[in-house]
C-alpha cells in the first residue's frame, strides 16, 4: 500500500496449493480489481489464473478510486470513503483461491507506510507483527485503511483495536475508548472471560440520531467487526448508560445464528444487556429489572402487530412485519425462562455458556437454532433447549412475563413493579465465576455444569 491511498497492491502466494481461480463474494469485481493479462483474466465473476510470478504469487491491484466512483451511493451509509480513509468490506479486496485443502493455512502479510493506519478483523500473530492469520470465510467484516485515529492496546488477554472513521477530539476519544472497554468488561461477567481475544471496533460519528449510539452491528466471517454509529457530542455518561454496547458485545456469546432464527441471537443479547450492566455496577439491581421490564413492555406493544403468527415466521420476516421488538423481547423471555429452569437445579445460563465457549467461538461457522439447542442440551445433560426452541418456533402468544417476574420476586400491577426480596433475582445480577473487572484470563475457569 502506498501513501496516495488510490490503490492496494496485493499478491496471493501459494505453497502446496493449486487453484485455477481466485474468487470473492463481491459482484462487479472486474470494475475495480486490476490484473495484468500476463497473469490472469476474468472468467465470469472469478479471476482465472494464467501464470504465477517468480515468487509463486499472483499479483493484482484494487483500484480504490474506481470502487469509490462506482459505489458512491450504496456505500455512503455502511462504508466510508474519502481521500484519507477507506472503510471497506474485507471481501472487496481480499480474493481467495477457489480450491484449497482442509488443512490449508491462510495468512496476510501487511506492508504499509508508517503514516497509514490499518484496522483488520483479525489479530496479528505476534505483537506489533505484520502477519495476520485468518480463516477463509465469506468476509462480511470490515477493514479500514488510511489516516485515521486508532487505539490499539492489550488489556488482560484481550487485544483491542478501536478505530475512529471520523476525527473526534482527544478528550472524547479517551472517553469513548473507556466506554468500549467498560462494555467488554461488563459482558465478561457472563462467564468470567470475554468470548474472544481480539476486538475490532469501528466508531463512526454521525450527525443525526437522538441517542449516544443510535445504531450498531456485529459483522462476522472469519473474524468479527463491530461498528457503532455514534453521536460524539453526547456526554460520556449517556454512552455508558446506553444499552447498545452491552447488547452488541453480548451477541458474541454465540456464533452467528441463522437470520431466520433471529429471536435466538437477539434474545440472548437483549436478555443479558441490562443484567451485565447491573453486574458491572453501571445500574442498580432494581434499575436493571425496571429497564428489562421496559423492554418487555415494548415487545408486548409491538406483539399486537403480528399476534397469531408463529415466532419462526415473524423472525424470518422481522423487517417486513416491523416486528423487531416482539422478536427481541420474546427471545429475551425465552432465554430468561431457560435460565430460571437451570437455576432451580444449581446450574445457570452463565455456566452453560461458559462451557459452550470452551469449544465454540463467536467467529465460527453459522449455526441454526436447532443445532445450537442440541449442543446446549449436550452440555446441560437433559433435554431443555431442544424442546424449548422447537416450541418457540410455533409460539403465537407473547410469553407469560408476569409469571416469570413473580418467580424472581417482582409483582407487576398495571405499570407498577413491586420488589420483594429474592435470592434468585440477586443471583441473576451477581457474577458467579470471576470478578467483574476481569476481562479474560489466559485460562478458562473450570465449571461443573
Ligand atoms: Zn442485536
Amino acid at each position: 500500500m502506498d501513501t496516495s491511498l488510490e490503490v492496494l497492491n496485493l499478491s496471493v502466494c501459494f505453497k502446496n496449493v493449486r487453484s485455477k481461480h481466485l474468487e470473492s463474494n463481491v459482484r462487479n469485481g472486474r470494475k475495480f480489481i486490476r490484473i495484468h493479462p500476463r497473469f490472469g483474466h476474468w472468467d465470469n465473476n472469478k479471476i482465472r489464473i494464467k501464470k504465477l510470478d517468480k515468487s509463486g504469487c499472483l499479483p493484482y491491484r484494487v483500484d480504490l478510486l474506481a470502487f469509490q466512483k462506482q459505489n458512491k451511493r450504496s456505500t455512503q451509509r455502511w462504508s466510508k470513503i474519502s481521500k484519507d480513509i477507506f472503510l471497506l468490506p474485507t471481501s472487496l479486496w481480499l480474493w481467495l483461491p477457489t480450491h484449497y485443502n482442509d488443512d490449508t493455512e491462510f495468512a496476510l502479510w501487511l506492508k504499509k507506510p508508517t503514516n497509514i493506519n490499518v484496522s483488520l478483523p483479525w489479530a496479528p500473530s505476534t505483537e506489533n507483527g505484520r502477519i495476520y492469520p485468518f480463516k477463509p470465510e465469506y468476509f462480511l467484516t470490515k477493514s479500514v485503511f488510511g489516516r485515521f485515529q486508532q487505539n490499539k492496546f492489550k488489556k488482560g488477554s484481550i487485544l483491542f483495536d478501536i478505530s475512529f472513521t471520523n476525527k473526534v477530539d482527544d478528550v472524547k476519544r479517551k472517553q469513548l475508548v473507556h466506554w468500549i472497554e467498560n462494555a467488554v468488561a461488563a459482558v465478561s461477567t457472563v462467564h468470567g472471560k470475554f468470548p474472544t481475544n481480539y476486538v475490532q471496533v469501528l466508531l463512526t460519528p454521525i450527525s443525526q440520531g437522538s441517542e449516544a449510539a443510535p445504531y450498531a452491528h456485529v459483522l462476522r466471517g472469519g473474524g468479527i467487526s463491530i461498528q457503532f454509529f455514534i453521536m460524539p457530542e453526547h456526554p460520556i455518561k449517556n454512552f455508558i448508560e446506553d444499552w447498545t454496547a452491552y447488547h452488541e458485545f453480548s451477541h458474541l456469546l454465540l456464533p452467528f445464528i441463522d437470520l431466520k432464527d433471529a429471536w435466538v441471537s437477539e434474545g440472548i443479547a437483549s436478555y443479558y444487556q441490562y443484567l451485565v450492566m447491573a453486574r458491572h455496577g453501571v445500574v442498580s439491581e432494581e434499575q436493571a429489572f425496571r429497564r428489562f421490564w421496559g423492554g418487555i413492555k415494548r415487545g408486548f406493544d409491538n406483539y399486537h402487530r403480528t399476534s397469531g403468527r408463529p415466532l419462526s415466521e415473524v423472525s424470518k420476516n422481522v423487517r417486513r412485519y416491523g416486528a423487531h421488538r416482539r422478536v427481541y423481547w420474546t427471545g429475551a423471555l425465552l432465554w430468561f425462562q431457560a435460565d430460571l429452569i437451570l437455576r432451580k437445579s444449581g446450574n445457570s445460563l452463565d455456566k452453560v455458556l461458559a462451557e459452550f465457549a470452551r469449544k465454540h467461538h463467536p467467529e465460527d461457522d453459522t449455526m441454526s437454532a436447532r443445532e445450537l439447542s442440541k449442543v446446549l442440551d449436550d452440555i446441560v445433560g437433559y433435554p431443555l433447549f431442544v424442546p424449548l426452541f422447537s416450541q418457540a418456533q410455533d409460539l403465537t402468544a407473547y410469553p407469560d412475563y408476569r409469571e416469570l417476574f413473580n418467580r424472581i420476586g417482582i409483582q407487576i400491577k398495571g405499570n407498577e413493579l413491586s420488589f420483594a426480596p429474592s435470592k434468585l433475582r440477586k443471583a441473576l445480577v451477581t457474577p458467579v465465576l470471576e470478578s467483574p473487572l476481569q476481562m479474560g484470563n489466559t485460562e478458562r475457569p473450570s465449571i461443573q455444569p
